[in-house]
């Protein structure tokens, strides 16, 4: 039976050293801020805002949350960034995603400053990522990633790591990151999609196998071979009569015939879920941190 990898656990152990980190800000008097901009009523992305709001304030940062109505147009959610921009108690600012069919996110995203682009979507953290530069910003949840598989004492170095998946959110920048040249990556990258053949016979030669396709339970346990680590990154809704809200969270991995097979495993939720927050709190203090560097 794999051993579970408790994202809330290590999400914890983050937030010590966070802590720490943000009193010596303070110290300097610096309190790092982040601006989260939600754009319309989408439940879900309601909800992910509440959250990274209780996060900072459990934390002491400073936290700045921007609702702005469904009927927001381009030009003025333009005219919001470069006020955040500008604002030097902001330090990060993420635009909540998905906005509004009539915003064009990409726009958006290369309209913030790179130097507060802590989501790391902008074309120049891409680049940095690409060239191993360490200033730039790597997504939340790729570095929640190798940080949990970093403090479970898993060896990426020289390992076999097949991610499923190749968005720019997870899968591409997940790959990019792993592949890196130093200790904690240098891991050999392969990335399967939709349009991969033999798939299985891919993820069967994995020492490590991330999933994050969106697909419920797919990954079975013939994508595993015995032995192997496997990180799901996968957060699905799925009918569920039984529950109250008619629905329950899953992964992308058949949970029960996979962990049997694994040598360890991350539960969904209590996974990368918690670990994709505490990364965006981790790279907020950063942006700070550099900010600072910069102003001294
Ligand atoms: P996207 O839909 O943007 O990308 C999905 C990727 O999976 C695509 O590359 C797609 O291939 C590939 N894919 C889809 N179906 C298959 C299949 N049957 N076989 C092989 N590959 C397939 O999703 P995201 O990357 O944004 O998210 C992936 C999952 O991770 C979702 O469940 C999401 O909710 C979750 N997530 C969780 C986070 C967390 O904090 N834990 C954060 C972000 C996402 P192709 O490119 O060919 O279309």
């Amino acid at each position: 039976m794999a051993k579970l990898i408790d994202g809330r656990v290590i999400a914890e152990k983050v937030y010590v050293d966070l802590r720490r980190e943000i009193a010596e800000l303070k110290e300097k008097d610096v309190t790092p801020g982040l601006a989260v901009v939600l754009v319309g009523d989408d439940p879900a992305s309601r909800a992910y805002v509440r959250s990274k709001d209780k996060m900072c304030r459990e934390l002491g940062l400073h936290s700045l949350k921007l609702e702005l109505p469904a009927s927001t147009t381009q030009t003025e959610l333009l005219n919001r960034v470069e006020e955040l921009n500008a604002d030097s108690a902001i330090h990060g600012i993420l635009v909540q995603s998905p906005p509004p069919a009539h915003i064009d996110e990409t726009a958006i995203v290369r309209a913030l400053d790179p130097r507060k682009d802590v989501d790391g979507f902008h074309p120049e953290n891409v680049a940095r990522l690409v060239l191993d530069d360490p200033c730039g910003f790597v997504p939340c949840t790729p570095l929640g990633v190798q940080r949990l598989l970093i403090e479970s004492k898993i060896n990426i170095n020289g390992a076999h790591v097949v991610v499923l998946g190749r968005s720019m959110i997870v899968g591409k920048p997940l790959a990019l990151l792993l592949m890196q040249k130093n200790e904690k990556a240098n891991a050999t990258v392969t990335v399967v999609h939709s349009r991969s053949r033999d798939l299985a016979d891919i993820t069967r030669s994995a020492d490590i196998i991330i999933a994050a396709i969106g697909r419920a339970g797919f990954v079975k346990a013939d994508h595993v071979r015995e032995g192997a680590i496997v990180v799901d990154v996968g957060i699905n809704r799925v009918e569920d009569a039984a529950s109250q809200r008619g629905y329950r969270l899953a992964g992308d991995v058949a949970f029960d015939e996979v962990s049997k097979k694994a040598s360890a495993i991350t539960p969904v939720p209590g996974g990368v879920g918690p670990m994709t927050i505490a990364m965006l709190m981790s790279n907020t203090v950063k942006a700070a941190r550099q900010a600072l560097g910069k102003a001294t």
